[in-house]
């Protein structure tokens, strides 16, 4: 299957879906990863023009560690996201055709934060256009409505999963891939003395505990027809 995971900043879908997409990689998918935002503001003293490009390296070298094919930056700046903003739609249709999406990871729409709430509502009304055939990007129209999942929202507030992944065999490589985006983790140690690895390790505890195993991520299916699926399609 083509997985198609597409998060807002660059290290969301490391601490949403890491250890299902490298889960899904060691399976054999093709597995994609996106960012909309560029995390150009996700910083207080490294300017934004210059962040920007350093999150976008540290996008690609975590997509690498995670197994993913490519990962795509849609170059949105920070708190820009609009899921009405046509040149956005576009851009994730685009990627939805270039990918030939089976399965469809975003977040949940009632994450914690605007641009993280207006992805899911991007990728939501994407995910649908990329089917209608007048509707016009580089790529063909591509005509499956793909499965759309949710993944946890931050620290799994107000977020109750329905399905989950086992990631104890790649709890070690969603950590990984979540130390290369240095920028943000040396800011968040340093500055705020959070160990962002720790929050996200616990996260993927608790949802382990909850499932009867020792690490797991929690997902939510999007329950709009035609997205509704018979089997299972996380690994
Ligand atoms: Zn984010």
């Amino acid at each position: 299957m083509n997985i198609l995971a597409i998060g807002c900043h660059p290290d969301d879908l490391e601490i949403g879906c890491g250890g299902t997409l490298a889960l899904y990689a060691k399976n054999g998918h093709n597995v994609y990863m996106c960012h909309v935002a560029n995390g150009d503001k996700g910083h207080a003293v490294i300017m934004p023009e210059e962040l920007g490009k350093l999150r976008t390296a540290e996008a690609e070298a975590s997509g690498a560690t995670l197994g993913a094919k490519k990962v795509y930056n849609l170059n949105v700046p920070d708190l820009m996201v609009d899921s009405h903003n046509e040149k956005q739609v576009n851009a994730v249709v685009e990627v939805i055709r270039a990918v030939k999406a089976d399965v469809i990871i975003t977040h949940s729409p009632d994450d914690y934060m605007r641009d993280h709430v207006e992805t899911s509502l991007l990728v939501f009304n994407a995910s649908f256009s990329a089917s209608i055939p007048h509707y016009d990007t580089t790529s063909k129209p591509y005509p499956l409505i793909a499965p759309l999942y949710y993944m946890d929202t931050l620290a799994g507030v107000g977020f109750l999963p329905e399905e989950y992944t086992d990631i104890t065999d790649t709890i070690e490589i969603k950590l990984d891939a979540l130390e290369k985006h240095e920028t943000q983790m040396k800011w968040m140690r340093v500055h705020d003395g959070i160990d962002f690895s720790d929050f996200v390790r616990t996260v993927s505890k608790f949802r382990g505990l909850q499932s009867g195993v020792k690490y797991a991520e929690g997902f939510r299916l999007c329950k709009g027809w035609p997205r509704l699926v018979t089997k299972r399609l996380l690994p």
